[in-house]
């Protein structure tokens, strides 16, 4: 055996639990189980044309060689990215830490209380410091947020306005370039017409709906937009701003102004640029738009015994419940990066980070009277961070280059300096020293900084902020490791047990996979610098796409979309510039099977396309006659088909080809929602079954963690007839010959996680890729098998056999009053994560457990839902039951009183395997009713909000 291979310590079956599955399962070889599994002609024949694997060794050898290809110059671009210090004590304990980054979605609030309050942290600090009422947690960037508050700001229209189709839509052209981008791809679909200009000579006509202005502006300037606030909403137009969330700290809330929405990214907070991301962008709002908030908000609740609790709150507002009418299509955001710069809060408080913007403040300061000491014209009157002055940038170029330096150079007359939190009194006179080269002067060295000059005018800030116990109390190390241990302990990820979670592929995300986010190298990279700088990065990203394009069997890649949801929107808005370049403007159908996850129609309706439903059979799979009937009656204006395969509902539906073909014949493209491409990795691509783009969600099939709700990327992939339309950047040139404009804020979208799914493929190589989708079916048709006496499964392919998941169906349990959600949270007691609950069928499980489960694990989950089963089938009482009254606390289990129908031991340790290894649950279970009717979403002290009930 040969011990060096990632692949046996990727895939959990050991190669001799190998025949005792498949004895269990019914089939003599696994090559007999994939040929049971897979429909007829769609295998490929071939193996993937990918390089041979590497070690776990030579690949860390292989990604330091790149590192070093990364030009790590200091940079002061700004334009929304900037250098910061990760508090070596969150990079440790969070960032470098399975406990949190391998946990999924906080859906099960009673094993998800940490992450939920480091997320409420994070709201809150962003409520503090916006001056808004209510705040997510979080967004992909700030582009796509600044995208989702003009969104949010065309839906609240008032009725007059909606009469009228006021559509006009006002973009200061201060406002940073990759987010008007990202807002011209957006607002073109929802017919939204926008203005970009100066915002002092805005008319305040009633024909605009809404404004977006920033915050400083992307120039660096301070205005004092309050008489433009009062004016607009004189004229009935709502304000979005996106804001720098440091600059914040000095500058007077835009909230306290009466604007509408506040928006922008959180990197600055501790997280590593990363050549772009990933980083959490927050999003703030008044209460009364809070059904229409995009993305993930945190709520306060209580448990069955009153205590406090938190959970995800109002989520009938999210795509999973209103799918075409949903608020947005955010599924997986930015949770991991949002628990950081809550984090980083945290530990600074409220006196740190006043600290940091006064010395980034004053250092600007410093340099801008030094700058002007030689000669140069600086033109920002009030300013944080960010001065111009004007020279001769060639000269200045040529001379910061070669002092290893990077400004911004808007044209060729103006340099543009952004300081940062990390810029020393060193790092200053270098830059004084760039200039007075230039001037062919002598420059003094900078030896103090200078006064704030942002003190007592318009605009500085007089409210407190991060006033709350949590930002004031773990200011030491101690005490911070021991708070983020004590949250991290609250959670169940994967460093506990299986999150066998269908459709969302928990698998191992290998230690090896994530060394590298942590060298300077990789995460101190600007995603604007020259790309001559960035060489380490392109060629892990261009390797990246070309192996993402040889999975697929497609022509090209796009690494930019920051989710699967962003990736399908990608992916159809190139389907429609395919057809606009035809001539084909009014193709705007799109077909979506009832079985397809809540972001498809979400992310149809933001393309500007019509979604029609298609129906299902009663075996789950697509109801061809169905989809032929309606393809044919939109022939003419037909767009596309949205298809998840193996279907949602874990089957390799065989008539696949028949469906794309019917598609094609009808002039539409398909669209492959690539969720459950674990299935087909060597096995079967999006090609071969006649897809034309396909997302993938990196952050599933290809190993980067879930991180508790987020990072994501969701690249698309696509075929020759869309390759010129893939998306570009306004600043760094990438994407297709006639592209489509931004979809994210970055050209590569989260490029320094993309890391993670070069290290998968790179070190599973062709053999091992195959190798681990076939052990995905294994692992699922085990469980399939060693469930059958007990659980139905509701559907399967042809012959018998499901693909990488399955669906049980719950729905008989009903009889004892049993619904999904008792059997999840029954599954808490017995050390599971449950299962994905109710999708895509009501009162249903479906389970994925994926290629790095060991048998063992599989076993003990096996025992656990077979063990359920038998107390359902003991209930006596169908209110007070093991099953009800689940998860069980520790506090539950040791008062002096117990007036159960059962025994302690059978409550928290009802199998031996459970004592070994105990995850006590912190609360009892939530209500989420409750939470949902009193929303809280700040971490004020408890009692004011038990008192407000
Ligand atoms: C996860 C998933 C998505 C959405 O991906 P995100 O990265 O969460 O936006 C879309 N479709 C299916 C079937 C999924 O499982």
């Amino acid at each position: 055996m040969n011990t060096d291979s990632f692949a046996l310590r990727h895939i959990g079956p050991r190669p001799e639990n190998i025949s005792e599955m498949l004895q269990v399962i019914g089939v003599d070889s696994l090559d007999q189980l994939i040929y049971e599994t897979l429909p007829d002609g769609i295998k490929l024949e071939k193996e993937l044309d990918l390089p041979e694997a590497l070690s776990e060794q030579e690949y860390l050898e292989h990604i330091t060689k790149l590192a070093a290809k990364n030009k790590v110059f200091k940079t002061y671009i700004g334009l929304g990215y900037h250098n910061s210090n990760t508090p070596p004590v969150i990079q440790r304990n969070v960032l470098e830490n399975p406990g949190w980054y391998t946990a999924y979605t906080p859906y099960q609030a009673e094993i998800a209380q940490g992450r939920l309050e480091a997320l409420l942290n994070f709201q809150t600090m962003i409520v503090d410091l916006t001056g808004l009422e209510l705040a997510n947690a979080s967004l992909l960037d700030e582009s796509t947020a600044a995208a989702e508050a003009m969104n949010l700001l065309f839906a609240v229209r008032d009725r007059k306005q909606k009469k009228n189709k006021v559509v006009k839509f006002f973009i200061s052209e201060e406002v940073l370039p990759q987010t008007i981008a990202v807002l011209e791809t957006r607002a073109n679909p929802l017919g939204i017409e926008l203005v970009i200009g100066d915002h002092q000579e805005f008319d305040y006509s009633e024909d605009f709906f809404g404004a977006l202005l920033q915050y400083p502006g992307a120039s660096g300037k301070i205005y004092d937009y309050a008489g433009f606030v009062q004016k607009a909403k004189d004229a009935g137009i709502k304000i979005a701003v996106a804001a720098d969330i440091l600059s914040l700290v000095k500058l007077r809330a835009p909230g306290e102004l009466g604007v509408d929405v506040v928006v922008g990214t959180t990197q600055r907070f501790g997280i590593p640029l990363g050549y772009g991301g990933p980083h959490a962008a927050f999003f703030a709002t008044k209460e009364e738009y809070k059904r229409n908030v995009p993305g993930r908000i945190i709520g306060v609740t209580k448990d069955r015994d009153g205590n406090l609790a938190m959970r995800m709150a109002l989520q009938t507002r999210e795509q999973h419940i209103k799918r075409d009418r949903a608020t947005s299509n955010i599924c997986t955001a930015q949770v991991l990066l949002a628990v950081m710069a809550g984090m980083y809060a945290v530990y600074h408080g409220p006196k740190g980070l006043e600290y940091i913007a006064n010395k980034v403040h004053k250092s600007t300061v410093a340099l801008a009277n030094s700058l002007e000491e030689l000669g140069f014209y600086q033109l920002n009157e009030t300013y944080f961070d960010t001065i111009r002055v004007k020279a001769d940038v060639e000269k200045v170029k040529q001379i910061a280059e070669a002092s290893e330096i990077n400004f911004y150079y808007p044209d060729a007359n103006t340099v543009a300096i952004s300081l940062n939190e990390t810029t020393s009194l060193t790092d200053l006179n270098n830059i004084i020293a760039v200039f007075a080269h230039v001037a062919g002067k002598e420059s003094h060295k900078v030896t103090t900084l200078e006064k704030s000059i942002l003190e007592n005018i318009s605009v500085s800030r007089d409210t407190p902020f991060l006033t709350n116990d949590v930002f004031n109390r773990y200011h030491s190390e101690t005490e911070l490791m021991r708070y983020i241990k004590k949250l991290e302990r609250k959670d169940l990820s994967l460093n506990h047990s299986m999150i066998s979670l269908g459709s969302c592929t928990m698998k191992l995300n290998a230690a090896a996979e994530m060394l590298p986010l942590s060298y300077p190298q990789w995460g101190n990279i600007h995603p604007f610098v020259p790309i001559n700088q960035a060489q380490g990065y392109q060629e892990v990203l261009k390797r990246l796409e070309d192996q993402l394009t040889e999975i697929t069997g497609f022509a090209a890649t796009s690494l930019q979309p920051n989710s699967g949801a962003q990736g399908e929107y990608a992916g159809l808005m190139a389907i429609k510039a395919y057809h606009d370049s035809k001539g084909d403007t009014h193709r705007n159908i799109c077909l979506i099977p009832s079985s397809a996850h809540g972001t498809n129609p979400a992310s149809a309706v933001m393309a500007g396309m019509k979604v029609v439903v298609t129906k299902s059979t009663e075996k789950g799979n697509i109801d061809v006659d169905d989809l032929r009937e309606k393809a044919l009656k939109h022939k003419d204006n037909l767009a596309a088909l949205m298809v998840t395969y193996p279907s949602t509902h874990g089957v390799f539906e065989s008539e696949i080809k028949d469906i794309t073909k019917i598609i094609h014949e009808n002039g539409g493209k398909v669209y492959m929602d690539g969720a459950n491409m674990n299935a087909q990795v060597g096995l079967t691509n999006p090609g071969k079954i006649g897809a034309d783009v396909c997302h993938l969600n990196l952050h599933k099939t290809f190993a980067i963690p879930h991180g508790g709700g987020g990072p994501g990327v969701g690249p698309i992939c696509v075929a020759k007839d869309l390759v010129p339309f893939l998306p570009s950047n306004p600043i760094i040139e990438t994407g297709g010959t006639s592209p489509i404009s931004a979809i994210s804020a970055a050209p590569w979208g989260s490029s320094l996680v993309c890391l993670i799914s070069y290290a998968y493929i790179s070190m599973l190589g062709p053999k091992g890729l195959k190798s681990a989708t076939e052990h995905a079916i294994l692992n699922a048709n085990y469980i399939k098998q060693r469930l059958n006496n007990h659980f139905k499964t509701l559907y399967s392919g042809e012959r018998g056999r499901a693909a990488h998941e399955m669906i049980l169906d719950l729905r008989p349990f009903k009889e004892k009053g049993i619904e999904v959600v008792d059997i999840a949270k029954r599954l808490i007691d017995y050390g599971f994560h449950s299962p994905t609950v109710s999708f895509p069928v009501a009162g249903t499980m479906m389970i994925e457990p994926t290629e790095s489960e060991s048998k063992a694990e599989l076993d003990r989950f096996c025992d656990a839902l077979n063990s359920i089963k038998e107390e359902i089938d003991a209930i006596e009482d169908q209110e007070n039951n093991l099953l009800k009254n689940a998860p069980h606390t520790m506090e539950m289990l040791t008062m002096d009183e117990w007036n159960f129908p059962y025994t302690r031991k059978q409550a928290a340790f009802p199998l031996p395997y459970v004592s070994e290894n105990k995850f006590w649950p912190s609360v009892k279970r939530v209500d989420d009713a409750y939470g949902d009717r009193n929303l809280m979403c700040t971490c004020d002290p408890i009692e004011e909000y038990m008192d407000s009930e």
